[in-house]
């Protein structure tokens, strides 16, 4: 959880460190990379155990439910699309459309009063091939995401079945990897901080966990909420 895990009381970076006591058995543990250096905060060393396992417990609790499970998954599926929408492109394609229609129409009028020849044939072909083959490029622009609400719902669920199971090392670390943006360790509570979409546009939801009460705020931020 190296990177991921700071101070709460002063912002610094939590770092892994080890000890060894008497009996000569080794406790590793998070502390203060800050307390350490300048000796100015008082943040007390966290076992590292103790807070690896309160971050899965909290987040396989609380953040893979289903209602969350399902509020995750349609923004997800929402973002996904506004990423891949090209309302630009399709503007193009529309007003090319408009005017190949015009001009078919035009010759069709000119069809109409009697004006053939092998020209206005071999334009009218033409305007025909253009016309379809725009329209099949906007059939194309129609946006799908390119993960739905189901298939990222799904992916969620995967994690939540393991819940009841033994949690191996590998299940702990895939959650934090694929969920714990942040983790702020006070004195008196922990503020976990979830990243639930790809870095760049993170909609982040945060747990708000108080060590000495079994109070818990569940709350969402970020954009579109
Ligand atoms: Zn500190």
């Amino acid at each position: 959880m190296t990177g991921k895990a700071y101070c709460g009381k002063c912002g610094a970076g939590l770092r892994g460190d080890g000890g060894t006591s008497k009996t000569g058995e080794t406790h590793y543990y998070y502390a203060c990379s800050s307390r350490k250096r300048y000796k100015n905060c008082d943040l007390k060393n966290v076992k590292k155990k103790w807070l690896e396992s309160m971050v899965v417990d909290v987040t396989a609790k609380n953040i893979l439910q289903d209602d969350v499970i399902d509020i995750i998954a349609t923004r997800c599926e929402k973002l996904s699309i506004a990423e891949h929408d090209n309302q630009a492109q399709r503007n193009i394609l529309t007003s090319q459309l408009a005017s190949v229609n015009k001009s078919l129409s035009n010759i069709i009028k000119a069809i109409e009063e009697g004006i053939i020849t092998s020209t206005t044939k071999q334009r009218l072909n033409e305007l025909e091939e253009q016309k379809a083959q725009l329209e099949s490029e906007m059939t194309e622009q129609i946006v799908q995401p390119t993960l739905s609400k189901k298939q990222i719902a799904y992916m969620l669920t995967q994690f939540k079945a393991d819940e009841a199971a033994e949690l191996t090392e590998e299940y702990r670390k895939d959650l934090i990897e694929c969920f714990v943006n942040s983790v702020y360790v006070f004195g008196d509570k922990l503020i976990i901080t979830y990243n639930l979409l790809q870095k760049e546009k993170a909609e982040l939801f945060s747990i708000e966990y108080a060590l000495n009460s079994s109070a818990l705020i569940l709350s969402g931020g970020g954009e579109g909420n």
